[in-house]
């Protein structure tokens, strides 16, 4: 865990040939932050939340798919496969602070989501799956690994309609791949597709998140190609089971944005990576912003100002060094950034070997946590790794990084 230099950043990206419903809205909001996602190796580590989602994910996967001789109980399940996330989280550079897992989460949003998910167990049953299915699901950090879009036209179109639990559908005439949680077999020639939440799933409004509703209309698009002779059903499981409208107005709707994406998006061409950057708040949350032109470019006039949604900071500091000094087992340093703001980060693990920078040069920290309310939609200037007090959260999953790069200066 020592400072790393700045990763070059990212000039040109190749589309891919599929998308993925999961991911559709994003896409259509910052194209780059999804493909770059998929392809490129120098990520951040996403939020402690994601890693919970898929090992929740799994566990539900091995409960539903177990042989009927497996005397095994969720339980068992869970903290097998809790085990393996932490280790293999340990062993990855940029994920071994946020072990163990349920620290970095946070008590009551563990509790709560391990709960809901514990819930679910009852109705899950499916057919044995494949055996590739524990190789692809395994890997929490697979998440961050570069897999390129190998062998992505050879990938045929799904013949019959599967049913059961993590079944996938391959549909290369509307460019959509993707795994549905549950597709059950047609019962009066009507399949019910459920996909299993386990965060919130409405919007403030009280309204589905717009996102959800995106991915499952695609999956009703895709079943609906692959066996047109079916009625579908869309459900989204959380902690009750909740249907979303499936009726011809939506199905316009979604193949029209199918179809501009498609033509903004040419499989397999290479593209300035600037051309289809987007910033804006969803860049929060986005694992390769620190190799982001765009992001880069204009973080230091939202600090400087005031952001485009305050709801949605980026807890980022890059600029000059103006001097480390040593707090007990922590480091405390002060920047210059690159909005002219002097900054200041405590709490800094001395295994980032902070002291052995030199004054003036550049340092680039991402996914800090803030020691000042940040109500007033100001970039905060007071950040922490390790909290001062209990009123802080702690920051998982800091890397920092130096530069920079010739053609930023
Ligand atoms: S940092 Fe922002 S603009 Fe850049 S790829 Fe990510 S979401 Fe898009």
């Amino acid at each position: 865990m020592k400072v790393q230099p700045l990763p070059h950043p990212i000039k040109f990206i190749e589309i891919p040939f599929f998308f993925t419903p999961s991911n559709f809205e994003m896409l259509e909001s910052c194209p780059l932050k999804i493909i770059a996602m998929r392809s490129y190796i120098h990520q951040l580590p996403p939020h402690p939340t994601v890693f919970l989602g898929q090992l929740l994910h799994i566990v539900a996967t091995r409960w539903a798919t177990r042989s009927s001789s497996e005397n095994i109980t969720w339980n068992a399940l869970f903290d097998e496969t809790e085990a393996t996330f932490d280790k293999e989280l340990e062993e990855n550079h940029s994920t071994h602070g946020l072990v163990p897992l349920r620290r970095a989460i946070g008590r009551r949003v563990w509790k709560d989501r391990t709960r809901l998910a514990k819930s679910w167990r009852l109705g899950l049953r499916s057919k044995p799956v494949p055996v590739d299915l524990p190789k692809i699901l395994s890997s929490p950090v697979g998440l961050l690994k570069c897999s390129g879009f190998p062998l992505e036209e050879k990938r045929k179109h799904t013949a019959k309609l599967p049913a059961g639990f993590e079944q996938e559908i391959v549909v290369p005439s509307l460019r959509l791949c993707g795994r549905l949680d549950w597709i059950t077999e047609p019962k009066g020639n009507v399949v019910e597709v459920t996909d299993f939440k386990t965060g919130p799933i409405f919007d403030g409004d009280d309204s589905i998140r717009k996102e959800y509703r995106t991915q499952m209309y695609l999956y009703a698009l895709m079943v609906g190609s692959v066996n047109p002779n079916v009625g579908i059903r869309l459900f989204l499981q959380q902690a009750t089971r909740m249907e979303i409208d499936w009726d011809e107005a939506s199905q316009e709707e979604i193949r029209a944005r199918l179809e501009t994406v498609m033509s903004f998006l040419p499989a397999h061409k290479k593209i300035k990576a600037s051309s289809i950057s987007v910033p804006g708040p969803h860049c929060a949350n986005c694992q390769i912003r620190h190799c982001c032109e765009g992001y880069r470019g204009i973080a230091p006039q939202w600090w400087a100002d005031k952001y485009p949604n305050s709801k949605r900071f980026t807890f980022d500091t890059w600029g000059n060094l103006i001097e480390v000094v040593s707090q007990g087992e922590t480091d405390r340093i002060r920047i210059r950034d690159a909005a002219g703001r002097l900054v200041q980060v405590e709490g800094l693990s001395q295994q980032w070997e902070l002291k052995k920078l030199e004054k003036g040069s550049l340092v680039n920290l991402y996914g800090l946590q803030p020691c000042e309310e940040t109500h007033r939609g100001l970039q905060p200037r007071n950040f922490h790794e390790f909290p001062p007090g209990r009123r802080w959260s702690r920051a998982f999953g800091v890397q920092i990084f130096t530069g920079p790069l010739a053609q930023e200066k």
